[in-house]
């Protein structure tokens, strides 16, 4: 289990959210199947999320995610958060691997490649809030700074760290995000700044003393207040942060409407059943024939369940409108061509 804790510093002028991710980290790399590097870079965005959300979204039932596309071998990664704590996450191709960097790092930035950033937060009612500016290192801290400037007008810094050891299993993972409120005063910007010139890395400080301790030095001589999360329904006095999917055996087998009867009559036939793998979590699920064929012909969005299809008494049939679901997924229809209700 991972944890958030939140605070102020500068006399109320800094905003600070700081995540220790280790075993979430871990539990990704396990579940996918992660190189070291799209380890480090699924973590750190993983990471990243987190923090965002805690910085960015305003009710429990909004979502926010990160997507980073670039033209590098790892081919695209996405990470989800919500406000509490739970994330999940996955990149296109989990065994792509670079050279370290000449520091001894892994490479993040040569991974992912030159490319974009996009981020959405996602309301309960459907409509979706996207920022997208271009990726500025690829080391992802970096570009998730220039983001919430670009995006958000929200002055930051952002600190991520994934470390892996041996044969790829997570050491210690975590981040900080520093949020600097308007009207901030000269000199406590001035030892912010002097404070994270002075940092050689995150994660050496994280595994040397804990979350507080990092912060400890982090923000030397800026007062960190810890925001007493008890009251929000946290005994711990810190936000659990865990990989959660929100996939389930019943949206696994709705997966499948998106063949036709004739497809999945010869999964049947040919498999004895049917096997979806979530590509969020890697979870697996089989389904056998029975359970098949309860499907009827109607499709939704896999990602949150919206009707996209669905064939009506009379023949005809209801589509949904436009090439975007209300989640912001692009609407695949299997069955093209079908008459407009
Ligand atoms: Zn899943
Ligand atoms: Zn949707």
């Amino acid at each position: 289990m991972g944890r958030i804790l939140r605070g102020l510093a500068g006399e109320g002028h800094l905003r600070v959210v700081a995540a220790e991710t280790g075993d979430v980290v871990e539990e990704a790399r396990r579940r996918h199947g992660l190189s070291p590097t799209a380890t480090a870079a699924l973590g750190r965005a993983m990471t990243g999320a987190l923090l965002l959300a805690q910085l960015l979204l305003k009710t429990p039932k909004e979502r926010l995610t990160l997507r980073l596309e670039g033209t590098g071998p790892l081919g695209g990664l996405l990470a989800e958060a919500d406000a509490q704590g739970n994330v999940r996450g996955y990149v296109q191709n989990p065994q792509a691997e670079v050279p370290l960097r000449p520091d001894g790092k892994l490479n993040v930035g040569e991974v992912l490649g030159p490319g974009f950033l996009r981020a959405d937060r996602s309301l309960p009612s459907g409509e979706v809030y996207s920022g997208t500016v271009p990726l500025v290192s690829g080391e992802i801290a970096e570009d998730l700074a220039h983001y919430l400037w670009q995006s958000e007008q929200i002055p930051s810094a952002v600190l991520l760290g994934v470390r892996v050891r041996g044969e790829g299993e997570v050491e210690v993972a975590g981040g900080v995000a520093v949020q600097v409120m308007p009207g901030a005063p000269e000199e406590v910007l001035k030892r912010l700044e002097a404070n994270l010139a002075g940092l050689a890395g995150l994660t050496p400080l994280l595994k040397e003393r804990d979350l507080e301790g990092a912060l400890e030095v982090l923000l030397a001589g800026l007062g960190f207040e810890r925001t007493d999360l008890r009251a929000l329904g946290y005994p711990q006095n810190e936000i659990p942060a865990r990989f959660r999917c929100r996939c389930s055996r019943e949206k696994a087998l709705e997966a499948l409407v998106f063949f036709t009867p004739e497809e999945r009559e010869e999964m049947i036939v040919k498999d004895g059943g049917a096997e979806v793998v979530c590509h969020w979590c890697g979870e697996v699920y089989r389904f056998s024939p029975e359970e098949i064929r309860t499907l009827v012909a109607e499709v939704r969005c896999p990602d949150c369940g919206a009707l996209w299809l669905y064939p009506k008494a009379d023949g005809t049939s209801f589509r949904i409108e436009g090439d975007a679901c209300r989640c912001g997924r692009r609407v695949e229809l299997p069955f093209q061509g079908q008459a407009q209700a």
